[in-house]
């Protein structure tokens, strides 16, 4: 099976990757921890990424598409895949297309795990965490026993700056504003399949797991 995960922050992308992975036992591709994993090495790769990490930037296409293609053609992905965080440009996805092409792949399903932006600012700005003990928790999702305090040393939890209202606001248009020529590339080719990303995160798995069985049949 041959899957592409999209959601915006908040969305619990990465939870439910973590499920897919675990049960489907596709690798995981994800090129932002690859270029992460690069930056740690200090390869070429690396060096090439970290300046546009750091500013926050996409790194170029063709920097981004030559790892994608490298990794697909790798022996684990025979049977299947979950890229995670590519394609972010409509170029990349038409590369993406490409480079199954040649490997003899094609897609089976972009799975958009679909959040609203209103729920998703009640999820991100509600974190909060303590300074000292390095524990995170959300004021309604996950809230500590005592109000503001840390239950394992009873520091006084804060809102890191990422995590505020204008942040958090930013972020979120910015990604919805990437995301969407590629929800509507992958919805005029038929792949897209919207998930209901408000559930309970088993609910999603389930509804995700619902698809992908029929995948298997
Ligand atoms: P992520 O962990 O997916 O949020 O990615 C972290 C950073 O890696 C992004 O802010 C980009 O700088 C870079 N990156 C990850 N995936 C891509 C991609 N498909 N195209 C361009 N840059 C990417």
């Amino acid at each position: 099976m041959n899957l592409i995960l999209m959601g915006l922050p908040g969305a619990g992308k990465g939870t439910q990757a973590e499920m897919i992975v675990e049960k489907y036992g596709i690798p995981h591709i994800s090129t932002g921890d690859m270029f992460r994993a690069a930056i740690k090495n200090e390869t070429e790769l690396g060096v090439k990424a970290k300046s546009f990490m750091d500013a926050g930037e996409l790194v170029p296409d063709e920097v981004t598409v030559g790892i994608v293609r490298e990794r697909l053609s790798q022996d684990d992905c025979k049977d299947g895949f979950l890229l995670d965080g590519f394609p972010r440009t409509v170029p990349q996805a038409e590369a993406l297309e490409d480079i199954m092409g040649t490997l003899g792949k094609s897609l089976d399903y972009v799975i958009n795990v679909n959040v609203e932006k209103e729920k998703l600012m009640e999820r991100l700005t509600g974190r909060r965490v303590s300074p000292t003990s390095g524990k995170t928790y959300h004021v309604v999702f996950n809230p500590p026993k005592v109000e503001g305090k840390c239950d394992v040393d009873g520091s006084e939890l804060i809102q890191r700056d990422d995590d505020k209202p204008e942040t958090v606001k930013n972020r979120l248009e910015v990604n919805i504003e990437q995301q969407q020529p590629l929800i509507d590339f992958y919805s005029e080719k038929g792949y897209l399949r919207n998930i209901d990303g408000e559930q309970d995160i088993h609910d999603v798995f389930r509804e995700i797991d619902e698809l992908l069985k029929g995948l298997r049949a």
